[in-house]
């Protein structure tokens, strides 16, 4: 077959991982129902557990289909190994878990989703690992947060759902020069708008439930391993078995063989083959999605209820700049923010929307809205609240690709009724 070529990201997602041949012809990835696979030797058996074979040997290690899934993601986002998860949360939690010990620290920006941020907070705390938070944007607070303890830097590539930009290449050197990787979520952009490996980030993480599925039918994460970074003797002592197992990509191994494994994070192959169903449109559904955002943007500025819009695609964003560079002028991502007069409007607001849904969602196709802080944020105290940028009359937008006219005239409609 014709794969070796470097095709261009609009041809990769639909191309890369594909082997027709193996899987009798069909060009979607067979799925893989078997909790375990048949070995002709115990030698060969054997061999597999020692990492001297490449085999399947039970699901909850690895399975062929999402092994399909593995390469099409790390292809996407030009890494040389990827392992999918049940969730972006899985991802996350194995991700950090592996690169901590009791008593390390890490440094993350302040505008997380926030499961992220319960788990870094409320739960790491209960092992002895300290998350220094700082204002993702701010690369001087970053690097005096670093300290002898620090084991990674970790970001959302735009915040959820603070909408802030970091600058990846400033914050990976800063990274560097300090011995420690910089990890980061990149749902939100996805690589069709920011490729992170290419800007020196070491490790990428993916809620693959969002925009790579985009049909809401499939829940599933991954973590994309550069495969650059150099482990330290006096940082990461504990790597020196992975190092020595699989070279540059000692942090996946110690991810996978240490976390995945033993936490039991599979994701089914029915969630990898529907996610490969959905990605196969992603670039398509990605240029209206940022279209749209854009449509949506402008729009909301021009209604009067609407107190405030915050969107990097808008020139007056504070992440502006950085987002035109970073994102090369593609667009600003599918996902915006906006105020309304209080929480009661926005109760208002989605009390009267006839085509846009109100779920837990984004990157859907479809469009969808919430009000996070009577929902995703109802347990949090008030400062956290307001230190994670959620305030009481907050929407969150995460744009469809509808025809933009009808997500328009809900959003009308359903301001008229305020
Ligand atoms: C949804 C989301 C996650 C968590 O992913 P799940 O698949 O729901 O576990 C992590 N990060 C971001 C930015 C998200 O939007």
């Amino acid at each position: 077959m014709h794969k070796k070529k470097n095709y261009r990201f609009d041809t990769q997602v639909i191309h890369a991982g594909q082997s027709p041949e193996d899987w009798q012809g069909a060009t979607l990835s067979p799925i893989y129902q078997t909790a375990s696979h048949l070995h002709p030797t115990a030698e060969n058996l054997t061999q597999t557990f020692a990492g001297k074979r490449d085999d399947h040997i039970y699901m909850r290690l690895t399975n062929p289909t999402n092994r399909v899934l593995e390469e099409k993601l790390a292809a996407l986002e030009g890494g040389p190994g990827a392992v999918v998860m049940s969730s972006g949360m899985a991802a996350i939690t194995n991700t950090c878990m592996a690169l901590l010990r009791a008593g390390d620290e890490f440094v993350t920006g302040n505008s997380l989703f926030v499961t992220t941020y319960n788990l870094f907070i409320k739960v790491f705390s209960k092992y002895g690992i300290t998350a220094r938070l700082v204002e993702s944007t701010d690369t001087e607070a970053i690097e005096k947060a670093i300290n002898s303890k620090t084991r990674f830097v970790y970001l959302e590539t735009i915040g959820n759902p603070k909408m802030d930009v970091p600058d990846l290449e400033q914050v990976a050197s800063i990274a560097h020069r300090h011995g420690i990787p910089l990890v980061v979520d990149n749902t939100l952009p996805t690589p069709y708008l920011l490729r992170p490996l290419d800007m020196g980030v070491d490790v990428v993480i993916h809620s693959t439930t969002k925009y790579f599925s985009g049909h809401g039918g499939s829940m599933g994460g991954v973590v994309i391993d550069g495969g650059n970074f150099t482990w330290s003797q006096e940082r990461f002592p504990d790597f020196k078995a992975f190092i020595d197992r699989k070279g540059p990509l000692a942090l996946l191994d110690k991810i996978w063989r240490e976390y995945h494994i033993n936490f039991g994070t599979t994701q089914a192959p029915l969630h990898a083959y529907l996610t490969m169903i959905g990605l196969d449109t992603l670039a398509l559904r990605m240029e209206r999605h940022l279209k749209n955002a854009m449509k949506v943007a402008h729009y909301l500025k021009e209604r009067p209820e609407v107190l405030w819009v915050n969107y990097p695609g808008l020139e007056d964003h504070p992440s502006h700049g950085v987002a035109l560079k970073q994102f090369g002028g593609k667009g600003f991502g599918g996902m915006l923010t906006f105020g309304l007069k209080d929480q009661a409007a926005c109760f208002r607001f989605i009390n009267s929307l006839q085509l846009i849904y109100h779920l837990a969602n984004l990157g859907d196709s479809k469009t969808l809205v919430i009000h996070p802080y009577s929902s995703q944020y109802y347990a949090q105290d008030e400062p956290t609240r307001q230190a994670l940028s959620v305030p009481d009359n907050m929407i969150r937008f995460s744009t469809g690709i509808e025809a933009v006219e009808d997500i328009c005239e809900d959003i009308g409609q359903a301001l008229d009724s305020l």
